[in-house]
């Protein structure tokens, strides 16, 4: 066995013993507060267990290994249901930064150490009413206040906002510069006076995406994470860290042997499903496409064990496999007539088929459109020219909005 695996074997034992204590049964029911707090201990036990920040530097309490440890990691732990969606962008991105980009290192390593074990969450500022694919259109301003500086605007969809103690941000400081030139990124604290956040209701029921505005909000020049000007490029390293995720040829959603014993289960025209030669097809589509996807992954892991970067076919991933994952949820929800009618605001996007649906155009936008990783295979793969870009060049306050 390499290490990798027995790495992984290791993982997926100490997964298996927590699994029933804060596993996908063990949250069956719970209200939305008493999951955050069973994920915010389970993130005290994971890092208690040697599997907090698996890539960070042990300077910052983290585990000191590599990326394809974490990745591994974290393919064992998406099988078992855990709550860990709520830190997932705190860790994921904004505490990363923090480490890159901060100079107070003690104000790091506290802040590094209450987000492993699950006491502080941070969320990630970037997307707007008018910028989202765009970044760089967006219109928050930071202005010179004193010493410090003075947020006016507004953000949306911030993923778990409301539970967040502090938040990445990047705002305009300079209107009378190219879009890209004019920025400048900083750390807030939410619970500062002027943040006001507003939780959206999303189509499956949840509202983890907020409104969040800001109405004089004071903040320290050393809170600033780049030159004043410099913070689209800390925006792009923001984007970039976790461009080697854990993936899921399955979409995050349910998996294929789930849509297989639905097909077993239930009759067309008087015999099982499984027996239809259309529904055959869609599993054999199905199955070819993940295994596509599984190889892309294989190879993208190889590459980084071999010390070498992925390309960008990484896009081809999550564009292609929510694509299916929705027509798939679609189809076992036809299967099951008006079985798959009834909604469970409790279900899991993994084992639900309804919940699946109703949840993919999200998964199909956030972390970038479908139409925006196309743009991505064609101008990084297929080498065709880059899309149209008529504000290039141009500075911001004449740009018509
Ligand atoms: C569930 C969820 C969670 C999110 N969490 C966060 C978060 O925590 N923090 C945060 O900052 N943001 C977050 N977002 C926002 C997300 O990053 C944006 O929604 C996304 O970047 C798309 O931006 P937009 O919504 O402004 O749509 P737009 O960019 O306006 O796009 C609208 C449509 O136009 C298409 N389009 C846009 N530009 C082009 C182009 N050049 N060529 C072809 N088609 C184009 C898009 O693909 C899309 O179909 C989240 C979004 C969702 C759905």
């Amino acid at each position: 066995m390499s290490d990798l695996a027995a790495y992984s074997a290791a993982a997926n034992a100490w997964l298996t013993s927590v699994a029933p204590i804060y596993g996908g049964a063990a949250r069956k029911g719970l209200s939305e507060a008493d999951d955050l707090a069973l994920g915010r201990r389970y993130l005290k036990a994971r890092y208690e267990a040697g599997y907090g920040g698996i890539s960070w530097s042990k300077e910052f309490g983290g585990q000191g290994l590599s990326h394809i440890e974490k990745v591994a990691f974290e393919t064992e732990e998406m099988k078992f249901g855990f709550p860990t969606h709520y830190f997932g962008i705190s860790l994921g991105m904004p505490v990363p930064v923090l480490m890159k980009f901060c100079q107070d290192r003690d104000f790091v390593r506290d802040k590094v150490l209450k987000a492993l074990t699950g006491e502080e969450i941070w969320c990630q500022l970037f997307s707007e009413p008018a910028a989202g694919s765009d970044l760089a259109g967006l219109r928050l301003r930071a202005e010179v206040d004193g010493n410090g500086w003075k947020l006016n605007g507004q953000k949306l969809w911030t993923s778990y906002a409301q539970h967040s103690d502090y938040g990445v941000i990047v705002a305009r400081t300079d209107p009378a510069v190219p879009k890209h030139k004019g920025l400048t990124y900083y750390w807030v604290d939410l619970h500062s006076p002027g943040v006001d956040v507003r939780p959206v209701r999303l189509a499956g029921g949840d509202s983890h995406v907020n409104e969040v505005f800001f109405d004089d909000v004071r903040i320290e020049d050393n809170q600033r994470l780049s030159p004043v000007g410099g913070g689209f490029g800390v925006a792009m390293a923001t984007l970039m860290i976790e461009r080697y995720v854990a993936t899921d040829s399955s979409g995050f959603g349910p998996h294929l042997d789930h849509f297989i014993s639905l097909a077993r289960d239930v009759q067309v025209n008087g015999q099982p499903a499984i027996r239809d030669g259309r529904i055959r097809s869609a599993i054999a589509r199905n199955y070819a496409m993940r295994n596509g996807l599984d190889a892309i992954t294989a190879r993208a892991m190889l590459m980084m064990q071999a010390g070498m970067e992925p390309g960008p076919e990484g896009s081809l991933n999550k564009l292609v496999s929510v694509r299916s994952r929705q027509k798939l949820s679609e189809l076992a929800i036809d299967l099951m007539g008006t079985d798959g009618v009834p909604f469970d605001p409790h279900a899991l996007v993994k084992s639900d088929w309804s919940t699946s649906w109703l949840n993919a155009p999200t998964g199909r936008i956030a972390g970038g459109a479908d139409e925006m990783l196309l743009n991505t295979i064609a101008e990084r793969i297929l080498g065709l020219p880059q899309d149209h870009r008529p504000d290039k060049g141009v500075p911001f306050n004449e740009i018509p909005a």
